[in-house]
């Protein structure tokens, strides 16, 4: 058995420790005789289940109080229905930042439904490659809430400062967090959010299942017509069990929490194995002249590092070559093309160390 690795942005890597786990529970979980797959979601084993991995994940987190973690589907794009849906009850308009292509799919989803969406801060005129510093925010007088996507899969582009939303008025609103693709890669501040939501299938397992953290004063704020798998109240309400869950990949969230505590020793520790993961190949980068990579240093991705060949016929050689020693899935987003390398949490080191010597290698036969 040989495990190659795993450069995707999505489905991901996922930790082979906790794969191997999974494998050792797969037919007989802990002597109840089946499968987790083939549990009720109402059984008192897999409630447990559940119950464990969203208290590890609130631990992880550091999650106060009155903020509830909702087990939910449909993926990240379900949530940019779901937010306006959630805080729209009360009118305005959903104030987003516009920092790629995740940011601009949840601004024509929230134009698709309710016909408006304000753009309070863009990156479009430097080619999304640096995220709009926070005095230059400008939020509609009739904001609701800001949207931001914290980091963007494609572009490799993430905020460096968490924003602060108040509007002409002097009214704080929500901050709305798209955090599918840096979720747990570091510690975080909940309490700046009013919403985080993020889809499972980078640093937090399979796909499948999306956690939204929500704060408790917001569920008020819901319009009347919405489906009901979308609201916060009915799900925080139903243990987010009104319907059957994604049973399978909330168990292995909580086996990828649970490494994260206990194998990796917390997020501190993920984030400064992230750091030195970045760091090397932005340098390998930065040092080259075959490879570059336009974002601006102050926000470049920890887990999406984008990257283009100065000679694009070199693309499918290096594609080929890279795949052949054993390094998967460094095609970029098929909408910009170029190369990506995603590093989150569960791609080792030693991934980026073979990474980098394969592209010093490349570049010196080809460059
Ligand atoms: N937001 C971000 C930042 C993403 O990276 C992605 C998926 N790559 C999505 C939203 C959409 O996620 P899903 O496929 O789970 O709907």
């Amino acid at each position: 058995m040989t495990r190659h690795f795993n450069f995707c942005a999505g489905p991901a890597a996922l930790p082979t420790v906790v794969l191997e786990r999974a494998q050792q529970e797969m037919l007989d979980y802990q002597g109840h005789g089946l499968s987790v797959m083939e549990m009720s979601h109402r059984s008192s084993e897999y409630v447990a289940i559940a119950e464990k991995a969203e208290a590890d994940l609130r631990s992880l987190l550091a999650v106060p109080d009155n903020y509830r973690i909702l087990f939910t589907q449909g993926g990240a794009t379900q949530q940019f229905a779901a937010v306006p849906y959630n805080l729209l009850g009360n009118g305005g308009t959903g104030n987003y930042f516009e920092t790629g292509i995740w940011g601009k799919k949840a601004i024509k989803e929230a134009r698709h439904l309710f016909g408006a969406a304000h753009v309070a801060a863009s990156s479009v005129d430097s080619g999304n490659t640096e995220i709009p510093r926070e005095e230059a925010i400008q939020l509609s007088e009739d904001a609701a809430f800001l949207h931001i996507t914290t980091n963007e899969t494609i572009g490799g582009l993430a905020f460096d400062y968490t924003p602060c939303a108040v509007r002409p008025d002097g009214v704080e609103i929500p901050l709305v967090a798209d955090m599918s693709s840096d979720i747990l890669s570091g510690p975080l501040d909940v309490s700046r959010y009013g919403v985080i939501y993020a889809g499972a299938q980078k640093n937090i397992g399979p796909a499948g299942l999306v956690l939204v953290i929500v704060r408790d004063d917001l569920l008020d704020r819901a319009r009347s017509d919405m489906p009901t798998l979308f609201s916060y109240r009915e799900l925080a309400e139903a243990g987010s069990m009104i319907n059957t869950p994604a049973t399978y990949s909330w168990y292995l969230a909580g086996l990828v929490f649970e490494w994260l505590r206990q194998d990796i020793g917390g997020l501190e520790a993920m984030a400064a194995i992230n750091a030195r993961k970045a760091a090397k190949l932005y340098a390998t980068i930065d040092a080259s002249k075959l490879f570059s990579n336009p974002v601006a240093e102050r926000n470049r991705s920890r887990m999406n590092v984008p990257f283009v060949l100065a000679d694009d016929r070199l693309d499918a050689d290096f594609l080929r070559e890279a795949d052949e020693a054993g390094l998967l899935n460094l095609k970029g987003h098929r909408s910009v093309g170029g190369m990506r390398a995603s590093l989150y949490n569960a791609v080792p080191e030693e991934a980026v160390d073979a990474l980098v010597t394969f592209m010093n290698d490349f570049e010196q036969r080809r460059g």
